[in-house]
């Protein structure tokens, strides 16, 4: 893995290698790292993974992108730092972006979440800005295009697939909320993903020793989320420390507190920072 620091503005293309660069990094609660979101390039295209309540206003800070930039969009689930700013984002690319000819934002969405983020999350500020084609209201489907990945795996953990223009991407179901929910099975839809085949990114989710089992010998790299706290709905760093050290010299943590410097992370490989592009051979 290759890091280089963004010098001016992030080029949306490249020359084939998997790249990811973060956007932020740090917890909900954050004040200063940001949202952790992230955007995923490889060739031509790129996808961007959650666009938090601070990322409309950190992408041009930190990556020099201009929100117009963006095309693609993947949702990994319905808390705020995730998608508090995907109604800015798809009105911006509505009613800026589309009038010069920019296509509609495509989301890449698996079924059973779409309904989900639409009635829960998205309706009440997307529904009635102009009359829509059906009953007088905007839909879903007004504003995105979007692809679906296929089922994968219906037994056990909930999986979907999908190559999106060259890039690879495997969803999974993680444990994360609620927090009393001990498997994950009973957990409420988030996802995280396997990356072009070798890259790990956890999303949301409580330490959770047998997707690690699972992804560990898979994944050159794991993105994990990391609470430098017990919490009940993340992964804490006493307990990813339980996992063998080759495992974790591969793990960057990410979706950590302000504090960060208050805390000794040298037994993983390294925290995810901001601005820098992670470059995959
Ligand atoms: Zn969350």
């Amino acid at each position: 893995m290759k890091k280089i620091k963004i010098e001016d503005t992030l080029s949306l293309k490249n020359d084939g290698k998997l790249e990811i660069v973060f956007i932020g990094s740090g917890t909900a609660f954050s004040e200063t790292l940001g949202n952790n979101n992230i955007i995923i390039i490889k060739g031509d295209t790129h996808i961007l993974v959650d666009f938090g309540l601070t990322a409309p206003f950190a992408l041009k800070p930190v990556t020099g992108l201009d929100i117009l930039d963006l095309e693609n969009i993947l949702p990994t689930h319905s808390h705020s730092d995730h998608i508090g700013g995907l109604e800015y984002l798809t009105l911006k690319n509505r009613y800026f972006g589309q009038p010069k000819g920019k296509p509609r934002l495509t989301m890449i969405i698996p079924d059973e979440y779409k309904t989900v983020l639409w009635d829960e999350s998205l309706k009440g500020g997307l529904r009635y800005n102009e009359l829509g084609k059906n009953e007088g209201e905007m839909t879903f489907e007004s504003y995105f295009d979007y692809v679906t990945p296929d089922v994968t795996n219906e037994n056990g953990r909930i999986k979907h697939h999908i190559n999106f223009k060259g890039i690879d991407l495997e969803f999974f179901h993680t444990n994360h909320i609620p927090g009393q929910a001990v498997r994950t099975e009973d957990a409420f839809i988030t996802y995280g993903l396997l990356i072009d085949g070798k890259v790990f990114f956890s999303g949301d989710t409580k330490f959770d020793k047998e997707l690690l089992d699972e992804y560990a010998s898979k994944s050159d790299y794991l993105f994990h989320d990391c609470s430098f706290f017990p919490n009940p709905v993340h992964a804490d760093i006493e307990s990813l420390r339980t996992l063998p050290e080759e495992l974790r010299k591969k793990i960057v943590l990410m979706h950590y507190g302000d504090d960060y410097e208050n805390h000794d992370y040298s037994d993983f490989h390294s925290l995810a920072v901001p601005g820098v592009r992670y470059i995959f051979d």
